[in-house]
């Protein structure tokens, strides 16, 4: 068996599961170039007061490295961010990350990849796989004034934890599920906190449960592993995120819910302001039985008036009126449509990631590019990254990539392209099916392309697995 070079692009929850798949099928010359660091990604970057993740740790982790000891339904960031430092460990991966090597441009060249870093160091590789995340870059908001600011001032993907909030004024830009997990935090708990809604969302109150009496009791008496906790929750999540994708029940059961949840929200004037004026789950639900709770302490004021500029005391609001504040955070997202960009890739002729995707980031189902031999991504465009576990999506196209990887050993081929054909197809499918998902039903959300359409899988995401089980060998041009 012939034994390939790969470099894998991000030590994220992608990359790493990425680098043990290999690592477990035998593939040794791995290497993964980290641009931080750390490995962990999005959680390595995030550690903002109140971080959770909105997908039950049960079914946020690898099938390959469970965690039985989740302290939380939905587990704190800091506890996910030691799991997959703990997977690196425990299947051996560090040795294979190169950190503080941040990858500028690759170029396919004689049949094999090279790829450049920004320190000047050059790698090769027979294939190249991208897992560089989807909440990677922060989205600074354009607001005149921003750099005025006298005060401590940062994204909440780069927070501060020397400054100290306790009684400070505290503005807080943004509600998407990071403004409402802080408000949750923060709420009550300082001197006050400001939070500016541009846009209402819509909030599910799932509870978040912990090691309580009820939970030990049942986890004596109802002998779940955590395998089959997997599958559970698995199978209910999938279940109930068919109501994303095609109206029904579900997305009845949706709206039903979100809409009581907001009935909770004594004072009318404040249910009014925290009234979304489009479908619930159009934008990502916030998930959170605590968030109306916290907006409706004492010391937390929703500012809906917009933002006019800022100066260096604070916010000022069209309406004229300076909101003096001591710390301003912008939880104003991610640009989720940049995928492996600023990096440059180039395929063999001079085709350029930006020429490939001047109309819009189009994939072949989801992992892989026309025009691009051996090269495979982690949640390319089209991934089912709005209703699904993040680490199932990645052991799904993890899996896709390998098994080309495992034929190349085999010697069946030297490079694989998936054909334009195949590409135009199965977007064009993609297309036809987006505007009856609950995404495409009229908001502004990060899930939007350069379209207007969602740049999400549009089918069951089981559907998105069981695509990935096949190679699809037809659908690829080989070149021995
Ligand atoms: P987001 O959902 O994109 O929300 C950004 C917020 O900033 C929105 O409220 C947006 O208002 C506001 N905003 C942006 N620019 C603004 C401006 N110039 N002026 C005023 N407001 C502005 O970002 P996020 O909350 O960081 O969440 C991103 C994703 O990360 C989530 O959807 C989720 O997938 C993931 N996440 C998950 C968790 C979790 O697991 N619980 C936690 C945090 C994040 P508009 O709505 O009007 O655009």
């Amino acid at each position: 068996m012939r034994e390939p070079k790969v470099v894998i692009i991000g030590a994220g929850m992608s990359g790493i599961c990425m680098a043990a798949m290999l690592t477990r099928a035998g593939i040794e010359d791995v290497t993964v170039l980290e641009k931080a660091g750390d490995v962990g990604g999005t959680w390595r970057d995030n550690h903002y007061p109140g971080l959770e993740c909105d997908v039950p740790s049960a079914f946020y982790q690898f099938t390959f490295d469970r965690n039985p000891t989740w302290t939380r339904f939905f587990s704190p960031g800091p506890e996910i961010h030691r799991y997959f430092a703990g997977t690196v460990d425990r299947l051996g991966l560090r040795n294979k990350i190169r950190f503080n090597t941040e990858v500028v441009r690759s170029e396919f060249h004689n049949g094999q990849w090279q790829v450049d870093t920004a320190s000047g160091d050059r790698y090769q590789a027979d294939f190249l796989l991208s897992a560089t995340g989807v909440l990677h870059h922060p989205v600074l908001p354009d607001i005149p004034g921003l750099d005025d600011f006298a005060g401590p001032r940062f994204h909440t993907a780069r927070w501060d934890d020397s400054v100290d909030l306790k009684d400070k004024r505290v503005a807080v830009i943004g509600t998407g599920s990071t403004g409402a997990q802080l408000t949750v935090a923060l709420g009550g708990k300082i001197k006050q906190l400001d939070l500016y809604q541009r846009t209402p969302q819509w909030v599910i109150p799932l509870p978040n449960w912990g090691t309580d009496p009820l939970t030990k009791v049942l986890r004596r008496f109802l002998p779940l592993t955590s395998a089959m906790e997997y599958h559970l929750v698995k199978r209910g999540m999938a279940f109930l995120a068919e109501g994303l994708t095609r109206p029904g029940w579900r997305r009845k059961m949706w709206s039903v819910t979100a809409r009581g949840n907001l009935r909770t929200v004594r004072d009318p004037e404040l249910r009014a302001k925290l009234t979304p004026d489009y479908q619930p789950g159009c934008k990502r639900l916030v998930i959170s039985g605590k968030f109306y709770r916290a907006v409706q302490r004492p010391g937390v004021t929703v500012i809906t008036e917009g933002i006019d500029h800022i100066e260096p005391r604070g916010i000022v609001t069209k309406d004229g009126v300076l909101h003096e504040t001591d710390v301003l955070v912008l939880a104003t997202g991610f640009d989720a449509r940049a995928y492996l960009r600023p990096i440059q890739l180039i395929g063999p002729g001079g085709l350029t990631l930006d020429q490939a995707w001047k109309d819009g980031a189009r994939a072949y189902r989801t992992v892989a590019l026309p025009g691009f031999p051996n090269f495979f991504m982690l949640m390319g465009p089209h991934s089912p990254v709005g209703n699904y576990s993040l680490t199932a999506i990645a052991e799904a196209q993890a899996k896709f990539a390998l098994n080309w990887i495992q034929d190349w050993r085999r010697g069946a081929f030297s490079t694989a392209t998936p054909s334009d054909h195949a590409t135009l197809l199965f977007n064009k499918k993609v297309q036809g099916a987006l505007p009856r998902t609950v995404w495409a039903s009229g908001c502004n959300s990060w899930y939007l392309g350069t379209n207007g359409l969602p740049e999400l899988w549009p089918w069951s995401p089981f559907a998105h697995e069981r695509m990935l089980a096949d190679n699809h060998r037809d659908e690829f041009v080989l070149d021995a």
